[in-house]
């Protein structure tokens, strides 16, 4: 497994604050105006704990819009510090000719875009400066490139239940390597608490956001996409930061659990007794008969459970899954 030097850069040239978001409070990383000096700071930290990085990742804010001449100070940095690959996250109205030429000069092994929804009115709502078309288009033309990733969101202010499912399934079809799944929590500091004190947003609810991220799930692992995060970071989980909205501290373990489930409902043999033994306890009379699961059934169960389950997403939004989601919040609370 590759080594990552991480570099937070809070808020770095977005532009504009989405409503949902407060990237201080989930990264634990104060924002700072010198950018440069501010990532300079964080590489040499790192550097102190150890010298043999084989990557460098610049996560938070838009990367491609910082200044020019600081991305390239960044990546001379990095790479005259011996470390070999460079990722970073931005969002996607920042791919452009001049950008994705630096991404195939400076050798950009991943990019990540914080897509978070396919559907124009709820990026419109939640203050994302591009649509659906501008998103799909950044992922094609970095694929021409390099690896991409994306990140998508569940229950976002005015997206439905089944949308997030439905965007897994394009990009999971797109080739792109990995992708994150992020609940959507309410920050204290952002828009998004105003309107949830309004009552203009209602949070979903642990059971529904589960059954979602699942349906996303068997999307990108049927297709080999490596879901590399489910659930904000544990930094978010912890503080006191977040004032409303479901989410787990074990989120990725109970939505894996839940794809377990239904496989083993409909007579998968595997023994994956998962989030707090929830398979154990519900297929106990045959459940020592079977086969442990490993990592490489996995794209060959989500293949299955796309194909049983996930024609539409809304008939998996309301079927067995619901039933199983509704078992493991109960768990969650006990
Ligand atoms: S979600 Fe990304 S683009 Fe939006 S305010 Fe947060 S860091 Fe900036």
């Amino acid at each position: 497994m590759s080594k990552i030097l991480p570099v937070f850069l809070p808020f770095a040239s977005c532009g504009n604050k989405c409503i949902f978001c407060d990237q201080q409070a989930i990264s634990g990383v104060r924002a700072e105006s010198d950018l440069l000096l501010h990532a300079e700071k964080q590489i040499d930290k790192w550097q102190t704990y150890s010298t043999d990085y084989d990557e460098i990742a610049f996560y938070g804010g838009n990367f491609c819009a910082i200044d020019k001449n600081i991305r390239i100070s960044l990546y001379e940095k990095a790479y005259n510090n011996g470390i070999k690959k460079i990722r970073f996250s931005t969002r996607p109205d920042t791919i452009n000719n001049e950008t994705l030429s630096e991404i195939k000069d400076y050798n950009i092994s991943l990019v990540e875009l914080g897509i978070q929804s396919l559907d124009n009115e709820v990026l419109k709502e939640n203050k994302r400066p591009y649509t659906s078309h501008q998103a799909i288009k950044s992922v094609e033309d970095i694929l021409k490139i390099t690896d991409c990733g994306v990140q998508l969101m569940t229950n976002m202010y005015k997206q439905s239940k089944y949308s997030p499912v439905d965007d897994a399934a394009v990009f999971s079809k797109m080739g792109v390597k990995t992708a994150r799944i992020y609940p959507t929590q309410v920050l204290r500091n952002t828009h998004l608490n105003y309107l949830y004190e309004q009552g203009e947003y209602i949070p979903s609810l642990l059971e529904d956001i589960l059954v979602t991220a699942a349906g996303m799930y068997i999307h990108f692992t049927a297709e080999n996409v490596k879901v590399i995060r489910m659930g904000l970071p544990h930094e978010a989980e912890e503080s006191n930061e977040i004032t409303a909205g479901a989410g787990h501290k074990s989120f990725g373990d109970m939505v894996i659990t839940l794809v377990m489930l239904l496989y083993m409902d409909m007579g998968g043999r595997i023994k994956y007794s998962g989030y707090k033994k929830a398979g154990r306890e519900l297929f106990s009379e045959n459940f020592n008969k079977y086969e442990e699961v490993n990592k490489n059934n996995m794209q060959e169960i989500c293949s299955i459970l796309r194909s049983e389950y996930l024609e539409n997403s809304k008939r998996f939004i309301e079927g067995q899954a619901a039933f199983y989601a509704d078992k493991l919040k109960n768990k969650a609370n006990n």
